[in-house]
């Protein structure tokens, strides 16, 4: 569920054309009357919005859906309508803006953009949004209500940024409040990475006997890091990552604090050497420390806009899917060079000159 009021039955792994229905929670029952029809469905064949998992599966890489059959039950009991795994989008409030990210998911973006740009430039690079958030009220009544419950295995927290999100501490004191916490197998945390945890994420952590997993948003180290995840500092990332180790290696708890990595055109180069960086840092704790995914939106800061040649010199994994397309390159530029104009900010040519067209 998301700061909008919308749900999806499953995971957010979708792109257009591959769109599950989403409902808003005026329509909670109207979703499970659709989630038991595809659960009927998703016997015979694949269903729509889930080409993500199909794909995993099909190169034999674990899935998301095999990850969440291993914690819920509803294989075996598909007409318990309880909601067993979440992952819930607590706001917009956000203190970064990054350079793929946007308005609709960061509200610094999102003054960025009422400040700096222009009507253009916005329609261009799609910067507006359209749809509001609900009440912060109405959102955490609705997850008190009908997404909390006894049997609620898995919650995850994402932004925005949910360190920085008052919905965040709300759900999470009200976990501690009922006692749901204790039966949680797993929690999961998808942060920036800027903020230490507070006393009520430290409450939490301290009293639960489950999994947790944190997973650091990071697409590059020093300058790569910097120019990328924009407000940030290396050096504050890496004060945050150590101090959530510190703590968490107090706790007893199983724990996972891993990175989430984002390769796209002004990372490619720097990828390898990135990739190798975090899997060997000790700060950060799990077999696989270093995740991946491929930018595919928006296209003019994919891999599309990397001539071939260069992804090859710089040993980037290729998707066959973001061939080169120059236009998209020329754009890439111009969208770097209003940002970093209208920010002050150092530019990529420092660290990837390569680029210019
Ligand atoms: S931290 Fe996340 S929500 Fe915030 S700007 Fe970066 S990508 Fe967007």
């Amino acid at each position: 569920m998301d700061e909008r009021g919308i749900m999806d039955v499953c995971c957010g792994s979708q792109w257009p054309g591959n769109m599950r229905k989403h409902f808003p929670i005026e329509q909670y029952e109207q979703m499970q009357q659709y989630r038991l029809r595809a659960w009927e469905n998703s016997k015979t064949k694949w269903q729509i919005g889930c080409q993500s998992c199909q794909l995993s599966e099909q190169i034999k890489d674990e899935s998301s859906r095999e990850k969440f059959n291993r914690i819920v039950d509803v294989a075996e009991n598909p007409i318990n309508t309880s909601i067993q795994q979440t992952t819930i989008r607590t706001g917009r409030t956000c203190n970064l803006k990054c350079t793929m990210c946007g308005p609709s998911l960061s509200s610094k973006w999102a003054s960025f953009v009422d400040n700096n740009l222009n009507s253009e430039f916005i329609k261009k690079y799609k910067l507006s949004v359209d749809d509001e958030e609900v009440s912060q009220e109405k959102f955490v009544d609705f997850v008190k209500n009908k997404i909390i419950n006894p049997d609620l295995k898995r919650i995850e927290f994402t932004g925005g940024e949910p360190l920085y999100s008052k919905a965040t501490y709300k759900i999470v004191e009200y976990l501690l409040e009922t006692g749901y916490y204790k039966k949680i197998e797993k929690i999961k945390l998808q942060t920036n990475g800027t903020t230490k945890f507070n006393d009520v994420m430290k409450d939490l952590f301290k009293r639960f006997n489950g999994s947790v997993e944190v997973s650091l948003s990071s697409d590059g180290t020093d300058e790569v890091f910097e120019y990328i995840r924009r407000d940030h500092s290396w050096d504050n990332f890496v004060d945050v990552t150590t101090s959530m180790k510190q703590f968490l290696d107090t706790t007893g708890l199983e724990y996972s604090l891993k990175i989430s990595y984002m390769l796209q055109a002004i990372n490619s180069k720097s990828f390898e050497k990135d990739r190798e960086f975090y899997n060997n840092w000790d700060q950060l704790h799990d077999r696989e420390p270093f995740h991946y995914d491929i930018v595919h939106d928006p296209k003019h800061l994919s891999l599309a806009s990397i001539p071939l040649n260069l992804k090859k010199l710089w040993k980037c994994p290729v998707d066959d899917s973001l061939k080169y397309n120059q236009l998209q390159h020329k754009n890439m530029i111009e969208y770097y060079d209003v940002i970093d104009t209208k920010d002050n900010h150092p530019s990529w040519r420092n660290f990837i000159p390569e680029l210019e067209l």
